[in-house]
């Protein structure tokens, strides 16, 4: 039988199945990042993969509109997949509005983008993230980059840096270049940075109306990333009250132990249209494509709530993260394979088996249709640490057989002092 066509057997483009190994990766890091979240005073949040397509155009960029997942369902309801987790939680909070301010929430689950497929770019990914609701004040600016800054830490990157900008500084950098009506245009430009050529990059600027000696300002401006510390008097010189901002956030910063992980790089800009100040990005180690970022959107909730409320936070592409700590397939161990020679002793081992998970191990029973070769071979290939054979001759002297599988052994335990190994 031809079963299915050689590319019905593979998942959607764009897409990965995840088979054991690779989810109980996933899981690792999700412990671990939920883990530090919920340290932090974090609430886990989930909502529907599927919003209104009104909710998702909203507040989605230019950009992203397109990469949004798109279908009418069988009432005609016009819908779409979620593409971040920052639209929903606006979404929920703008019906409840008493939620006790500020909303410290987090997630781990997966969005949809239909983006173009290739190396760390997928349709279906995982992201974490997390919101802080409800606060303007640089302490929360710095709570959520030192959450980021342990997040990459907690699945054991210590290379990396975050690389951050501000957008009401650039508006005001632009401002004083003469950059005026074609601002998200130039912005949109910056933002390709590294990922085109600089004298490609310079053309874009001057297609979007940037004079020469401008756009040769600019490209100086975004060349070289600048110590955090140079942030305040740096900004300073464009706009008094930020250049104030990014003193107190590097004070906060200290307390964490954490300015030495930052730059200022005015080349941040991302593409989501909402950000209303500081925006940054992740990258670690090697790793090229940015494994995170994030910032503030002071106008996003009020498009949703009619409620003006200070936000910010920060997203984690979990594949990503995981590609540059070097996590990828996962052994999972199975404590114990009973394998009964007898219908009596298919009894016991029943039994045993129940005993042994009360304690806590993992254990799986033989379904009586692999010989005991088979069986040995399969315990070998999935993990198995202990092989435990039960027949007539252990069943008279109350004991069991058992082989470690991993030290190549066989020794016999008395029942009774079987879940002491
Ligand atoms: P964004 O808010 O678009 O910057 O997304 C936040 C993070 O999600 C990025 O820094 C990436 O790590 C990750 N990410 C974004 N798009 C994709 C994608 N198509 N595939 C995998 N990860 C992605």
């Amino acid at each position: 039988m031809p079963g299915l066509e050689d590319q019905l057997r593979k998942p959607v483009r764009g897409m990965r199945d995840l088979t054991p190994e690779l989810y109980y990766a996933v899981n690792y890091v999700e412990e671990k990042l939920t883990k530090l979240a919920e340290a932090f005073g974090y609430r886990r949040v989930e909502t529907p993969a599927v919003e209104h397509f009104e909710v998702l155009a909203r507040k989605a960029g230019r950009e992203i509109v397109n990469e949004i997942y798109y279908f009418r369902d069988k009432a005609g309801r016009e819908l779409g997949l979620r593409f971040d987790m920052t639209v929903p939680v606006a979404r929920v909070l703008s019906y409840r509005l008493d939620e006790p301010k500020p909303v410290r929430w987090y997630y781990f689950t997966k969005v949809w983008r239909y983006d173009e497929p290739q190396h760390g770019r997928y349709r279906e990914f995982y992201q974490f993230g997390i919101e802080l609701v409800g606060s303007n004040s640089p302490k929360a600016d710095a709570e959520v980059l030192a959450l980021m800054a342990r997040s990459i830490e907690a699945v054991g990157v210590q290379d990396y840096t975050i690389r951050l900008n501000d957008r009401a500084a650039m508006d005001r950098i632009l401002a004083s270049l003469g950059v005026e009506g074609s601002r998200d245009e130039v912005l949109r430009a910056l933002d390709k940075r590294g990922k085109i050529p600089d004298d490609e990059l310079f053309k874009l600027l001057l297609a979007a109306g940037v004079d020469k000696s401008s756009a040769e300002l600019l490209m100086s401006l975004i060349a070289e990333p600048r110590p955090i510390e140079e942030a305040p008097d740096f900004l300073s010189k464009y706009d008094r009250d930020i250049g104030e901002r990014y003193r107190a956030l590097i004070k906060a910063l200290e307390a964490y132990g954490l300015s030495r992980r930052l730059v200022l790089d005015l080349s941040i800009v991302r593409g989501l249209d909402y950000y209303t100040g500081m925006v940054f990005e992740a990258f670690a180690g090697e790793y090229k494509l940015a494994v995170g970022g994030g910032g503030r959107y002071d106008n996003l909730i009020e498009l949703y709530s009619g409620v003006k409320t200070p936000a910010l936070g920060f997203a984690i592409g979990v594949e990503r993260l995981m590609e540059a700590a070097g996590i990828s397939q996962m052994a999972i161990p199975l404590d114990y394979y009973i394998y009964p020679l007898t219908d009596d002793a298919y009894n016991v081992a029943v039994k045993i088996a129940d005993f042994l998970r009360e304690k806590g191990a993992s254990v799986a029973v033989d379904l009586g249709e692999l010989t005991l070769r088979e069986a040995l071979e399969h315990a070998a290939k999935t993990g198995v640490k202990y092989f435990v054979i039960i027949g007539k001759r252990e069943l008279e002297k109350g004991v069991v057989k058992i082989r470690d599988m991993y030290k190549r052994v066989e020794f016999e335990v008395e029942l009774n002092r079987l879940g002491q190994l």
